[in-house]
C-alpha cells in the first residue's frame, strides 16, 4: 500500500511537472540575436526574466560575420524565432533574404542613431560595438526594440539595461584613465574593427594588415603597410583572436615589431560580463605595447 502511493505520489509529480513545462514553453518568447556582441548585449538585458529564451543565430565563435551566408538550418531558426537582434550598419549582409522571407519577423537594429563611419561608395564600417559609447547606444536601441514587442516586460528590460549601462559607463572611465598616457598613438590593427574605438579613445590607425577581412593580403599591400609603419613609427602589430595571426607575422619579420593580441570583442566566453572583461584585457595589451 506504501509502495503504491509512492507510485501516485511520484507519477502526480510527473505529469503535473510536465503539464506545467508545457505550458512555460507555449508562451515563451524566442530572441535571436544574429552574432556574438549582440548576443552578449541581449543576454544583459534580458536577464533573470523567466520567459525568455536568447539564441544566437551564427556559431558563437564565427567571429565577424561579414559575407555570411545563411544555412538551411539558420532558415529552420529563423522561422521559430518571435524576435531578431541585428548588429546592422551593414554588418547583416543576409537581413534583406531574411525580410523578403520572413516579412512577419520583428526585428530590432541595434544600429539605430550611431554615427556611422563611411567606407566608400554609401559602405559604412559596421564594427561599432568596439565604441563603449556606441556599445550603449546600442544597448539602449534594443531595451527600447525589446519594450516594444514585449510590453509585459518593459520594466525588466529598463532595470536590466540601466544596469547594464552603469557597467559600461564606468569601464569607459577606466578606458580613458587607463589609455590617456599612452605614448606612441598611430597603430596598425588586423582588420578595420577598431575605426571606432580608435576615434573615441583617440588613436590613429595607419593601416590596416587585411584590407578585405578574411582575405589575406596581397604582396602590395603588405608592402604598402610596411612602408606607413615606418612612416609613422608604429611601435607594435596587432593580431585578433578570431584570424590567422600569420600575415601580421610575417610583416613583423620584415619590420621588427612585435606581434600582440587585441580584441573586437566578436567571440569569447558567454557570460554577461564577457564584452566588459575583454575590453579591460584590451587597455593591459595597449599599455605593455605602445609606452
Ligand atoms: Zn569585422
Amino acid at each position: 500500500m506504501k509502495r503504491f502511493a509512492l507510485l501516485c505520489i511520484f507519477l502526480l509529480l510527473f505529469f503535473g511537472c510536465k503539464k506545467q513545462k508545457d505550458t512555460d514553453t507555449d508562451k515563451e518568447i524566442l530572441i535571436m540575436t544574429s552574432f556574438y556582441p549582440v548576443y552578449i548585449s541581449t543576454i544583459n538585458i534580458t536577464k533573470d526574466i523567466l520567459d525568455i529564451k536568447v539564441l544566437n543565430l551564427t556559431e558563437y565563435d564565427t567571429g565577424c560575420i561579414h559575407n555570411y551566408s545563411l544555412t538551411s538550418d539558420n532558415m529552420k531558426d529563423i522561422s521559430r524565432t518571435d524576435i531578431f537582434v541585428i548588429n546592422g550598419a551593414g554588418m547583416e549582409t543576409f537581413i534583406d533574404k531574411i525580410i523578403k522571407e520572413k516579412s512577419v519577423l520583428k526585428i530590432i537594429d541595434s544600429s539605430k542613431g550611431v554615427k556611422l563611419i563611411e567606407k566608400n561608395n554609401n559602405q559604412y564600417n559596421p564594427h561599432i560595438w568596439v565604441s563603449i559609447e556606441n556599445q550603449i547606444k546600442q544597448i539602449e536601441n534594443i531595451k527600447e526594440g525589446l519594450s516594444l514587442y514585449d510590453p509585459l516586460h518593459k520594466e525588466n528590460y529598463k532595470k536590466n539595461a540601466d544596469l547594464y549601462i552603469t557597467k559600461l559607463n564606468q569601464l569607459k572611465q577606466e578606458m580613458e584613465e587607463g589609455l590617456k598616457d599612452i605614448k606612441y598613438r598611430n597603430i596598425v590593427t588586423f582588420h578595420e574593427a577598431f575605426n571606432y574605438f580608435a576615434e573615441e579613445f583617440n588613436f590613429n590607425i595607419v593601416s590596416v594588415i587585411e584590407r578585405e577581412p578574411g582575405v589575406e593580403p596581397n604582396a602590395k599591400e603588405m608592402a604598402e603597410t610596411i612602408k606607413m609603419i615606418k612612416k609613422y613609427d608604429v611601435k607594435a602589430l596587432f593580431a585578433e583572436p578570431q584570424y590567422s595571426s600569420g600575415p601580421a607575422r610575417v610583416i613583423a619579420k620584415e619590420t621588427g615589431l612585435k606581434v600582440y593580441t587585441l580584441d573586437p570583442a566578436v567571440s569569447g566566453p558567454l557570460n554577461k560580463n564577457a564584452y566588459i572583461d575583454i575590453m579591460k584585457n584590451n587597455i593591459k595589451v595597449l599599455k605593455e605595447s605602445l609606452n
